[in-house]
């Protein structure tokens, strides 16, 4: 178990340096002086806590994984392609993949949105479903991870609380749709750092040029991230039932695909043009 740092508590000092505690694993306390600090601490939003709104929630999403090492031969099946479980019956209110991860290793997982207004089967019944379907129920598990990804649908939420900055999930970078998240932590690093290179050199410039962090980050993630949030919503949301399964299964079929490559782009690069027009009351109905 990672036992590093806990960063407890952020606060301007007089002047322009903050400090933040950190909380040892031995339960000691250190202050840390400095000009700016920046919040990466994931979904759970330690220092810039929460600041979705009642109009933008944070949207929940839980997922479950594991790594299976199959005998020689056996992996074969699965080896040379992604696999996607879509429907209600597999995965209530999301989606479950198969994909290889090294010779003889494959990822098994699902993944679904929360939602409050319903009770939801567990994951691990999903995933129990899953294996079963693929006869991979009897595999060694080498590895099983899970937890929370968090994102507001909009991502309006302030990014920046005087001198203490976010990035990555702690500003809703996340993908909901796809449940995908660590490229687009990495843009937001890669946008804020020189912004934050360059107040730091120019002090009394800090303000405008950071106030362009918002901007630049979403022209750096882009207008289908900026649609995503929306239609996982009402694409995971809506998944709940057969009447559900089959509009999808229409919408995929007038698509004229099924392939799991065409939902991967869809998913993952957001390639929702494809779907033309009869995506637009898709997006644009509210859940
Ligand atoms: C089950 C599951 C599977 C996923 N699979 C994928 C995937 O395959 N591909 C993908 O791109 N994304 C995936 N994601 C999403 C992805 O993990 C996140 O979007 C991404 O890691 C966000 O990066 P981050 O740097 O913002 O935060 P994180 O990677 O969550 O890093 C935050 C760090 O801050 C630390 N921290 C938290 N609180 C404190 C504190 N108080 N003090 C000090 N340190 C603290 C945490 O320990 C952690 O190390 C998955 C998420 C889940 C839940």
């Amino acid at each position: 178990m990672d036992c590093g740092p806990q960063t407890s508590v952020t606060s301007p000092l007089t002047g322009s340096k903050m400090a933040t505690i950190l909380k040892d694993s031995d339960g000691q306390q250190r202050t840390i002086t400095s000009d700016w600090v920046v919040d990466a601490s994931g979904e759970g939003r330690a220092l810039l806590a929460e600041g979705a709104s009642r109009q933008d929630p944070l949207v929940t999403g839980v997922g479950v994984e594991w790594l299976l090492q199959l005998p020689d031969g056996q992996a074969s099946r699965w080896g040379d392609r992604l696999t996607f479980f879509l429907g209600s019956s597999w995965v209530q209110q999301g989606y479950g993949w198969i994909f290889p991860m090294a010779k003889n290793q494959l990822k098994v997982g699902v993944c679904r949105l929360i939602d409050p207004s319903r009770s939801q089967p567990p994951l691990t019944a999903e995933l129990a479903k899953v294996l079963k379907a693929s006869d991979l129920q009897t595999a060694l598990v080498l590895d099983r991870h899970g937890g929370r990804i968090r994102s507001s649908v909009r991502r309006r939420e302030p990014q920046q609380k005087g001198r203490l900055l976010g990035l990555g999930d702690v500003v809703s970078t996340a993908n909901l749709l796809g449940g995908e998240g660590i490229r687009h932590a990495l843009t937001s690093s890669r946008v804020l750092a020189p912004l934050l290179q360059e107040a730091l050199q120019r002090p009394s410039q800090a303000d405008p040029i950071l106030a362009a962090y918002p901007r630049q980050l979403r022209q750096a993630l882009g207008w289908r991230w900026s649609l995503s949030g929306r239609l996982a919503r009402r694409t995971w949301l809506g998944l709940a039932n057969a009447k559900a399964d089959q509009r999808l299964e229409r919408l995929l079929n007038g698509l004229q695909t099924k392939r799991a490559e065409d939902l991967s782009a869809l998913l993952f690069d957001y390639r929702f043009e494809r779907y033309g027009l009869k995506a637009l009351p898709y997006l644009w109905t509210r859940s």
